[in-house]
């Protein structure tokens, strides 16, 4: 069984993280970016061994009576369906490829150097930026410091609008944003880092 909520539709270069790995799990789980985010819904996809285990007369009591109340809510579906469109008809995954090296390049050549912080991790569209007090020995900031979020304040007032996760900073960009915009937001998340982490 793979959770694939956060890494499906794209964010990890391909449209699932599973085929990075060549696996193909038995049971999917799906929601956020299966509507762009546009509208909550999820999905459970199952293979045919596992759907076809709960077929049967009703006398059998095979069915997995399991449901929600909105489950099937045709707005988020109509939205899902438009959004699996334009990965299809606009070859999302493709497109992203050149920023994906893109970001690559200027996180290894630009972000890894700077003083403070410890580790860069990325994976298409998911980026981490870890932030420490001291390189060498990979020594934590104080929290009470709370680093990430004064990063993240400094890149608010720079309209930029990211969240740390501790002092990881993180970065998830759109799929769909444009290489102007994905260069700006590497110049202010540099900045904002570099700013606060020498202040
Ligand atoms: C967001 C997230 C969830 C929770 O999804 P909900 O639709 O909000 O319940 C589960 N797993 C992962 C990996 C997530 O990123």
């Amino acid at each position: 069984m793979l959770d694939e909520v956060a890494t499906g539709f794209g964010r990890t270069g391909k449209m699932f993280a599973c085929e990075h790995a060549g696996v193909a799990p038995d049971i999917l789980c799906l929601a956020k970016g299966i509507t762009g985010g546009y509208l909550p819904l999820a999905a459970t996809l199952a293979t045919e061994e596992i759907f076809s285990a709960f077929l049967g007369e009703y006398k059998e009591y095979k069915t997995f009576f399991h449901g929600h109340t909105y489950t099937g809510n045709p707005l988020g579906c109509a939205a899902a369906l438009a959004n699996l469109e334009l990965f299809e008809h606009e070859h999302i995954v493709e497109q992203m490829q050149p920023q994906i090296a893109y970001l690559q390049k200027r996180l290894n050549e630009e972000f890894v150097s700077l003083a403070h912080v410890s580790d860069v991790r990325q994976w298409g569209f998911m980026v981490g930026i870890e932030l420490v007090e001291d390189q060498a020995s990979r020594k934590n900031y104080p929290p009470e410091k709370r680093i990430g979020h004064r990063v993240i304040l400094e890149a608010r007032k720079r309209s930029v609008m990211i969240r740390p996760l501790g002092d990881i900073i993180i970065l998830m960009p759109p799929l769909t944003i444009t290489d102007k915009e994905l260069a700006m937001l590497l110049d202010v998340v540099y900045d904002c880092i570099r700013n606060v982490t020498d202040g």
